[in-house]
């Protein structure tokens, strides 16, 4: 009896607790977000690792929550992932950022990322369909970011998905590469417009040999396969230099720009068709 009651007071974790407890007011909030129009689109620009200009944005998710203010993605994502609100979230995002971008003077690309349920979702051609038509937005400038982890549970469905995207015009990336499993064998079956390698890589470049090996290697085998790499999370000058000697194409990273609002994006953009 003494153990079972240790064990209980082992088992109860006052953090864990208060965790729990936020998470479930942040679902009951999450349902009515959208409707209440608490979330913006910000966009991160992405640079060719040779000329500097900018070649695309990504589009990052930011939620104005009313009285907790600013929540960041990786609290509130992987929630409406599991309650599937993502979906919805999801749909709206590629309209707004579709008719957004189709309003710039400069043609860069934006990349979306989509969730794992989200590409399980039949119904995301179509919806990725309607917001072209709509916005009248050239598909060639939009990419679709995708996750070993989006391709994984249902291998053949998720390949006729992409397939499907691909006949409307749009760009397939594969995001986090480096953090999933099946790496090779996916990038040899999926038709993948680019690779961008994880954060988690970049962010040791210099002082870690083996994230360097890994990025190496990453370059020469999409390379190989004619498929152009972007590194994410570049930070630094140093990661630069190194970046363009294993001949990566693209960098993202604050050494450009944080995420920044429409606003911002419009005086970078309005710069870069400066230079
Ligand atoms: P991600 O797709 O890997 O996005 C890149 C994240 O790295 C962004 O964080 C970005 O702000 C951050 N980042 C970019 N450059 C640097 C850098 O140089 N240094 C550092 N320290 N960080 C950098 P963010 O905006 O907080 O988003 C986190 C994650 O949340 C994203 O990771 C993505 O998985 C998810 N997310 C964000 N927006 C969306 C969305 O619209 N839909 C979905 N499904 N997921 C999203
Ligand atoms: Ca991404
Ligand atoms: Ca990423
Ligand atoms: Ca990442």
């Amino acid at each position: 009896a003494r153990a079972a009651g240790s064990d209980r007071i082992l088992a109860y974790d006052p953090a864990k607790d208060e965790e729990n407890r936020e998470r479930s007011a942040l679902a009951i909030d999450l349902a009515h977000a959208l409707e209440r129009g608490e979330f913006e689109l910000y966009y991160q620009i992405q640079n060719n690792v040779l000329t500097r200009r900018v070649t695309g944005a990504e589009v990052l998710l930011r939620w104005h929550h009313p009285e907790r203010g600013m929540i960041p993605p990786f609290k509130f994502i992987p929630i409406a992932e599991e309650n599937g609100h993502i979906v919805g979230i999801g749909a709206w995002i590629i309209k707004t950022a579709c008719r957004e971008a189709a309003s710039w003077d400069n043609p860069i690309k934006i990349a979306v990322n989509v969730a794992p349920v989200q590409l399980a979702d039949p119904d995301l051609p179509i919806v990725v369909e309607r917001a072209l038509v709509e916005s009248g937005l050239d598909p060639q400038r939009l990419e679709l970011e995708i996750t070993e982890s989006g391709i994984i549970s249902d291998t053949g469905f998720a390949l006729q998905v992409i397939h499907q995207l691909k006949a409307l015009g749009v760009r397939i990336a594969m995001d986090d590469f480096g953090t999933g499993y099946s790496s090779l064998a996916t990038l040899q079956a999926f038709p993948f417009d680019k690779i961008k390698i994880d954060r988690e890589f970049v962010k040791d470049l210099g002082r870690n040999k083996q994230s360097e090996a890994i990025i190496q290697a990453t370059i020469i085998l999409s390379r190989s396969l004619g498929i152009p790499v972007l590194a994410e999370g570049v930070e630094t000058e140093d990661h630069m230099v190194l970046l363009a000697r294993e001949g990566c194409s693209e960098v993202q990273g604050y050494l450009f720009s944080k995420p920044v609002a429409i606003g911002e994006l419009r005086h970078q953009l309005r710069d870069d068709m400066a230079m």
